[in-house]
């Protein structure tokens, strides 16, 4: 009886439900992929798992009939080659995660464990009074009008000088009233050496008020001013125009966010002829939940077609990317991975211990949907985007149709 050599291409990722009730095969050049629930198929599939496998396995001539090796050669995932042509196992490369420091396989934990992202609410003084300010902030990196103190600057030097600072790709700084900030020329000054893109991030109702960005001539090169919109005002939409025109012909890298909240305020962002770098976010304001499920609840094909390569989606079964690296320090000192969570300490802690809370095993860098119901006994779970501070805030983890597609 013939016998044949089965094999999986290395950008094909394959996944196997913990209950053992599934499988999954994904192609992620085409992504095209193929369930499996039958009983047969699933056990070949685990075959060409087991680790000295390498993905490859002998098959007889009746498994090679089965609709899984159709579907492998039908969408180049993968082939069979008779055993007679090819004695010897063809070799196959595996693809695997490694990652940097990693805080799985790094015994002590270090100032020199990787943080990329540094987020510092300077002030909470805010004179406007968006009707949401105690909830955006909570669902996506927001200025924030809080008790009315402010960061202490040394405070902010002893921390940073703790760091392996060379790691921090970049500072956001926010507020509040982010020019109000009483220490803003010394923190400028402190920062400009630091090779970090800083940005500023303001909220339009703010950034009328800077007349000169000559305060930021430190920073040309590493400079990117972020601009926060929740208001569809034709008064401040016309104050964001000129302040774009300004920013880009003194050569400022300008980033715009627009915070929707209905369908409404959506017809009007059409007609603003966006550039591509302009971001939309929806936000969850609990009054108008269709809105919100149509614009952030995803579908099984937004889950398959989206721009995941191989690597993003072995990072997605290891580690957290929107919380990974990231740390966010309030005004009154106090540290956050998230405004969803609880702290994990103040600035003035001992930053070993900060570290340690970081990359404990329930941190906000490890929370994959492995971990959590219902995602974890979801074939999806590596391919959709890691939990983000939306699923926090809403305290849901499946923001999908998939349970009722
Ligand atoms: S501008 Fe920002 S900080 Fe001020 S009230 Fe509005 S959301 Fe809050
Ligand atoms: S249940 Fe979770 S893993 Fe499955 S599709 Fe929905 S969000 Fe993704």
């Amino acid at each position: 009886m013939r016998k044949y050599w089965l094999y999986i291409e290395p950008y094909v990722y394959i996944d196997i439900l913990n209950d053992k009730s599934q499988a999954m095969l994904y192609n992620t050049l085409n992504k095209k992929h193929f369930v499996v629930s039958d009983k047969e198929t699933f056990m070949l599939v685990e075959t060409l798992c087991l680790e000295q496998n390498l993905r490859v396995i002998q098959i007889s001539q009746e498994q090679n009939q089965l609709p899984l090796i159709k579907w492998l050669r039908n969408t180049y995932s993968g082939d069979v080659i008779n055993v007679e042509n090819s004695a010897k196992r063809p070799v196959q490369f595996v693809p695997e995660l490694k990652i940097k420091n990693n805080i799985k396989t790094t015994n002590i934990v270090t100032p020199y464990q990787s943080i990329y992202e540094l987020s510092l609410y300077l002030t909470g003084k805010c004179s406007s009074n968006c009707i949401f300010c105690n909830n955006y902030y909570k669902q996506f990196l927001y200025c924030r009008a809080n008790i009315k103190k402010e960061l202490s600057l040394e405070g902010i030097k002893n921390f940073f000088c703790q760091l392996n600072n060379e790691t921090i790709l970049q500072i956001n700084f926010l507020g509040g009233e982010l020019l109000s900030y009483s220490y803003l020329n010394s923190l400028l000054l402190f920062f400009a050496n630091h090779k970090s893109i800083k940005n500023f991030i303001f909220n339009i109702r703010q950034i009328r008020t800077i007349h000169d960005f000559d305060i930021f001539e430190h920073y040309k090169n590493n400079l990117k001013i972020t601009i926060l919109i929740n208001t569809f005002d034709k008064n401040y939409i016309y104050t964001l125009n000129s302040v774009i025109n300004h920013l880009e012909s003194i050569g400022i890298r300008c980033e715009v966010l627009f915070v929707i909240e209905n369908e409404k305020e959506y017809s009007l962002i059409k007609n603003l002829h966006l550039k591509q770098n302009d971001k939309i976010f929806p936000f969850y304001n609990s009054q108008d939940n269709a809105f919100y499920r149509n614009n952030v609840f995803m579908r099984e094909q937004d889950i398959l077609n989206s721009d995941n390569k191989f690597i993003d989606i072995l990072r997605n079964k290891t580690i957290n990317k929107n919380f990974y690296g990231k740390l966010i320090i309030d005004t009154d000192g106090s540290i956050y991975t998230s405004f969803n969570t609880e702290k994990i300490g103040v600035m003035t802690d001992d930053i070993n211990i900060i570290l340690q809370q970081l990359v404990s095993k329930n941190s906000l860098y490890n929370l994959t949907r492995m971990k959590v119901y219902p995602c974890s006994g979801c074939i999806y779970r590596s391919l959709c985007p890691p939990i983000s501070n939306f699923e926090l805030f809403t305290k849901k983890n499946d923001l999908c149709f998939i349970q009722s597609d």
